[in-house]
């Protein structure tokens, strides 16, 4: 039995990887609109999966759609039986899995749902069928758009099913919530970043919210069983959720200078079999000269700069072990691109057991001031972890908040 995706560019799909952790081999085809008829006439896969752009143009080519498919106006699942292709459409199940794993019912909720593509009929549907109480659509060219749907009132729930805040993108985000004040849940249909801009906002004002992850993870096996496959558990697929959310998931250390974050960094990737970056090596690499290098012949400010640039393209690697510098944490931007790529732990350490040799910010400001100055916001980390015993204790208390960290 074959299976496989379909759409226009597929490099940054985890469906490959989702279908995998299942057992069932699948593939990533990448079709132009050219050959798409031709594609679904061919008998060369039992079943396949339709993205972005083909969920409504599929339908003409089909033999069958399914009354769901046929009410959102989208095909994401499409089955070969007796030489015959039916359409179907797992977005709708993805979607009321995601709401149901959070607790979360729209029945007489005001919602808004931004952006008026094949997702968003998909989210449209769930609202309709759990009996949300208004559905407003914000539209670059609607009635509501970005400009005025801040005059919208009581809105429970807000839904993005456009690709703002999507990678690479990442620090982009289509609405502001803060307008907002009624809020009691977010939820985001991109899962990569797993949390984007608008999610960030969503927590720093307190509200509930989700990614669209587990979504993503149901709709792919709810296809597996119109293929005839086995049915999928809803055990397992939270097995496959957590796998694939802790694999894209970056692990920060800040800390003071000399505090140990590379040696733990190092043991730690090799437990968590990730990529160890040292950011201040990256520097290096990247610049041609060492951050003391930087810092002592063209200041700090500029080496600030430079730090940024650099630790935004290592986070947005996905699923790395970083150790920073002990400045990088400082800076609220640096601590933003963290927060949306992975989770943060903040090594502490005794002062007197600090090295100070070779870090020039220790030797000029003096290891007590600089600790004065810096604690408040190492203590932003998501968590605080202890290394002034062996480096492998701290790993192990690291671990252990890594492996009961969820979204
Ligand atoms: P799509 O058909 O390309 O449409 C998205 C809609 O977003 C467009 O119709 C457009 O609406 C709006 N939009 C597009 N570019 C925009 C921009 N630059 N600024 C503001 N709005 C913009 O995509 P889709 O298939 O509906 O998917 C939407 C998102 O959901 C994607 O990020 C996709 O990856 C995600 N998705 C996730 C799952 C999951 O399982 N988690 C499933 C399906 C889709 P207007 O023209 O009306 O503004």
């Amino acid at each position: 039995m074959k299976f496989c995706l379909i759409g226009e560019k597929l490099s940054h799909s985890f469906s490959k990887v989702i279908h995998n952790l299942t057992g069932v081999e699948y593939s990533l085809v990448e079709v132009s609109k050219e050959a798409l008829e031709k594609f679904v006439r061919s008998k060369d896969y039992n079943g396949f999966n339709v993205t972005i752009p083909y969920k409504k143009e599929i339908i003409k080519y089909l033999d069958g759609v399914s009354n769901d498919a046929i009410s959102v106006g989208a095909v994401n699942t499409v089955v070969r039986r007796d030489n015959k292709t039916f359409g179907y459409n797992t977005d709708v199940s993805g979607f009321e899995y995601a709401l149901k794993r959070k607790g979360v019912s729209l029945k007489g909720k005001n919602v808004i749902i931004l952006g008026t593509g094949g997702a968003s009929k998909a989210v449209e549907y769930v609202c309709i069928k759990q009996g949300a109480k208004t559905i407003n659509f914000v539209s670059r060219s609607g009635k509501i758009n970005y400009q005025n749907c801040y005059d919208l009132k009581n809105v429970d729930v807000i839904i993005n099913a456009t690709p703002i805040g999507m990678y690479p993108e990442i620090d982009s985000s289509p609405i502001d919530l803060s307008k907002f004040t009624n809020l009691s849940f977010v939820f985001d249909l991109i899962y990569n970043p797993q949390k984007t801009e608008l999610l960030y906002q969503a927590e720093k004002l307190g509200v509930p919210y989700s990614n669209g992850l587990s979504m993503l993870v149901k709709q792919a096996v709810d296809a597996q069983e119109i293929w005839g496959l086995p049915k999928t558990e809803n055990r397992k697929v939270e097995e496959i959720i957590n796998k694939i959310s802790k694999d894209k998931l970056n692990v920060v250390l800040t800390g003071m200078p000399g505090c140990g974050k590379t040696t733990i960094g190092k043991i730690l990737a090799e437990k968590l079999n990730k990529e160890f970056i040292d950011l201040d090596c990256e520097i290096t690499f990247a610049y041609k000269k060492s951050p003391k290098d930087i810092i002592l012949s063209e200041g700090e400010e500029k080496f600030r700069k430079i730090e940024s640039e650099v630790l935004k393209t290592v986070c947005n690697k996905n699923g790395v072990v970083i150790a920073l510098g002990g400045g990088a944490f400082i800076s609220e931007t640096n601590r933003k691109v963290i927060t949306l790529t992975g989770i943060s732990f903040y090594v502490k350490r005794d002062i007197d057991k600090l090295i100070t040799e070779d870090r020039p910010l220790s030797q000029i400001s003096g290891v007590r001031e600089l600790y004065n100055q810096r604690k408040s916001d190492y203590e932003k980390a998501d968590f605080s972890v202890d290394n002034n015993d062996k480096p492998i204790s701290c790993v192990k208390e690291i671990i252990e908040k890594y492996e009961n960290f969820s979204y």
